[in-house]
């Protein structure tokens, strides 16, 4: 296996054209009366179309903040974002954004083939049924269609959340830590069949997670956030080949870039303030 010399790179860099655009993005919650958190902080960064960037930071440095204004579900204070040249706002009005959470937020009386189906009827498009059985299938869930969520697993349970998501063909998959309850062993398994799912799809990802080694098995270039106020610490590109199987995670390589993100988070912590912890 080669490995490009220059396969960690730190610092912020000009990663050309965005196709989203995050420029100066700040938000602030007032906590009380007398006291307000600057929860992000003029954050900027783009995103490639096709590119998967991962996210990285300490509980409650904004990074569920930073990916609800990217959805469109709260707005920014001060500072754009522009998705292929959209807002979130129009986008999320044209069903046009994919999103799935930590909680997988099912409705729990309907079919796994009925919650994959819940965003067509949402936008009144017609249910294409070939097409969720397609999802299905590339999520290991047609078996599953009839079921309904109490009777999955909970690694199940985030396939279809992440079948749902992606269903319409958003132009951006927005991720907030959708692995993050399941135990090691299923988070694997579902970090492999997420790699085969992206390389056939191709489609723009944002993704958060609190696990360094998913973020550098997943992503293209991993951005670390210090918080209070929540900002961008640090990024780094993953030049690692793919898939990233057994001999890309065991190689010195993932090791190495495994390790620098976990140093640089280190940093990212030591330097985050703790004035106005309000726990998140
Ligand atoms: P993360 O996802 O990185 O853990 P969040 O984006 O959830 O962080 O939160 C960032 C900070 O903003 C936290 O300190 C949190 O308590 C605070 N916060 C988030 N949402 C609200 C809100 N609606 N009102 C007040 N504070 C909030
Ligand atoms: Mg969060």
């Amino acid at each position: 296996m080669k490995l490009a010399p220059d396969s960690v790179v730190a610092g912020h860099q000009d990663h050309g054209v965005g196709f989203v655009e995050v420029s100066g993005v700040s938000k602030t919650f007032s906590l009380n009366r007398r006291q307000n958190l600057l929860a992000l902080d003029g954050m900027s960064f783009d995103i490639r179309k096709g590119e998967l960037v991962a996210v990285v930071g300490p509980s409650g440095c904004g990074k569920s903040t930073l990916l609800r204004i990217i959805a469109g579900l709260e707005t920014a204070d001060a500072g754009s974002v522009r998705i292929g040249g959209e807002s979130p706002a129009t986008l999320t009005r044209e069903h046009r954004l994919g999103v799935a959470f930590q909680d997988h937020a099912l409705l729990p009386w309907l079919s796994v083939g009925d919650n994959i189906a819940l965003p067509y009827r949402l936008s009144g498009v017609p249910v294409n049924r070939a097409r969720i059985a397609q999802l299905a299938a590339m999520v290991g869930l047609s078996d599953f269609l009839h079921s309904v969520p109490r009777q999955l697993s909970g690694g199940m349970r985030q396939r279809v959340s992440i079948a749902r998501a992606i269903v319409l063909d958003p132009v951006l998959l927005l991720l907030d830590e959708p692995f993050g309850a399941l135990d090691l062993v299923t988070r694997r398994a579902l970090n492999r069949e997420m790699q085969s799912l992206w390389a056939s799809l191709g489609t723009t990802t944002l993704l958060i997670t609190h696990s360094v080694e998913e973020a550098v098995q997943l992503a293209d270039r991993v951005i670390i956030m210090a918080a209070r106020p929540g900002r961008i610490h640090a990024q780094f590109n993953v030049d690692l080949p793919r898939p990233r199987d057994r001999v890309v995670t065991d190689s010195l390589a993932f090791l190495q870039i495994v390790q620098a993100v976990s140093a640089s988070l280190d940093d990212a912590s030591a330097a985050s303030g703790s004035s106005l912890e309000a726990g998140s």
